[in-house]
């Protein structure tokens, strides 16, 4: 059998009277990834362990599991110092030679007859007297051979750094504009990481955009699922609108106009489906549409907070992360999106709501939104 150690996030453990409500959530969500696995969960004195015949596959999901700070894989004896001692060594042993370590104990358990410092003392001259390719090293050692002595003793050395972030679902939901770009994946895994259920909306310009458009976006959210579990995407039939507003409005108006009409549909959206906030994938200044100007102007057209998760980030941080998290590739896809068909030749990048507002006044705005979200098809991936 073998044994893990699961940490969890030290913003958890500070939350005070409600880190009950945060355990629970992530007992729960590391559960749910595991759902085919055999093995069994048990505590020990605070400390969550699963064990199992092979964790090797379990670690890894495991580590995907938001609120999830780091991952250990343990020996587990009795609160013996000679069987410490002896497991230490072992562990040890497995770490490559001409390395050097240090020893550094918990006890949770102040009964122990030992302290912590004398503890480490021993078990690190127990190591060095058994094995010639070793040294101690306080301040920076390759490796911390960790003991913790709670009802059971625990000696390890590999740990692993998990996902970090919130437990998925504990810090309400959002309403993510998931396009077929690069950015808003990101923006939508950056919220589920602070624990922010996300649901998806894409809106969909059928016959101008294919539905290899659509698929890819079904992808991306897909591969967010990895991480948050089963993802509700929202279709928006979006022709019908971006027809009435190249009819109606003028052109250089047209995309901040089609950027309110987002912002309307994700909040009427969001509003029957009792989702608290909006998110979308824009940075100030990366395109002419994401002015400090057009933000505002956009979030007038709706009626909840609407969150940026990467406003403040330059293109290439972003690029890391949708490499990290696995959806570039799918990102980079070259299919067309509703945005890059309606541009108009010179776009207003400084919009006045005053005049944005009065040449909406064309349009019969409620109607269209009403029509466009009655026809809203949804898929679970
Ligand atoms: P992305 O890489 O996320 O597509 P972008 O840099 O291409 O972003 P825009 O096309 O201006 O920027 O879109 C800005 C944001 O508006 C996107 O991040 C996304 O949140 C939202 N958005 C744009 N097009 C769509 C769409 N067809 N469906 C849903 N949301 C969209
Ligand atoms: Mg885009």
């Amino acid at each position: 059998m073998e044994l893990l150690l699961i940490k969890y996030a030290s913003e958890i453990f500070l939350k005070g009277l409600n880190r009950g409500r945060f355990e629970k959530k992530l007992k729960e969500n590391i559960k749910n990834v595991l759902k085919n696995e055999e093995y069994s969960f048990y505590t020990d004195q605070n400390r969550w362990f699963i064990q199992a015949e092979d964790v090797s596959e379990i670690k890894e999901k495991v580590k995907k599991v938001f609120g999830v700070y780091e991952v250990c894989t343990v020996v587990q004896t009795e609160r013996d110092i000679e069987k410490i001692k002896e497991l230490a060594l072992l562990v040890m042993k497995k770490q490559p030679e001409g390395t050097s370590f240090k020893v550094a104990t918990k006890r949770a358990d102040k009964k122990f007859p030992m302290n912590s410092m004398e503890l480490s003392g021993l078990v690190g001259a127990h190591i060095l007297k058994n094995t010639t390719g070793y040294h101690v090293e306080i301040k920076k050692p390759d490796y911390v051979v960790d003991i913790e002595i709670r009802d059971n003793a625990y000696v390890y050395v590999e740990k692993e750094r998990g996902i970090g972030g919130m437990p998925y679902g504990i810090n309400g939901s959002t309403m993510l504009m998931l396009s077929g770009g690069i950015d808003s994946p990101v923006a939508g895994f950056l919220m589920a990481k602070r624990g922010i259920e996300v649901h998806g909306v894409y809106y969909h310009s059928h016959p101008y955009t294919s539905e290899r458009a659509k698929d890819k976006v079904k992808e991306l959210a897909s591969i967010l699922s990895q991480y948050t579990g089963k993802i509700h995407l929202h279709v928006v039939p979006f022709t019908e609108i971006q027809m009435e507003i190249m009819d109606k409005c003028p052109e250089n108006e047209l995309t901040i106009i089609m950027r309110r009409f987002m912002m309307k549909c994700a909040c009427a959206l969001a509003d029957k489906l009792g989702i608290q906030s909006v998110t979308t994938g824009e940075s100030i200044g990366q395109v002419a549409s994401q002015t400090m100007e057009a933000l505002v102007v956009s979030d007038d057209a709706g009626d909840r907070p609407v969150f940026r998760p990467l406003v403040a980030m330059d293109k290439g941080d972003i690029m890391d992360i949708s490499h990290k998290i696995g959806t570039y590739e799918t990102s980079i896809l070259p299919y067309e999106d509703c945005c890059t068909i309606f541009v108009p030749k010179h776009p207003v990048t400084k919009p006045k709501l005053k005049y944005i507002k009065l040449h909406e006044e064309a349009l019969d705005s409620d109607a269209l939104v009403a029509k466009a979200i009655e026809e809203t098809e949804e898929f679970i991936l």
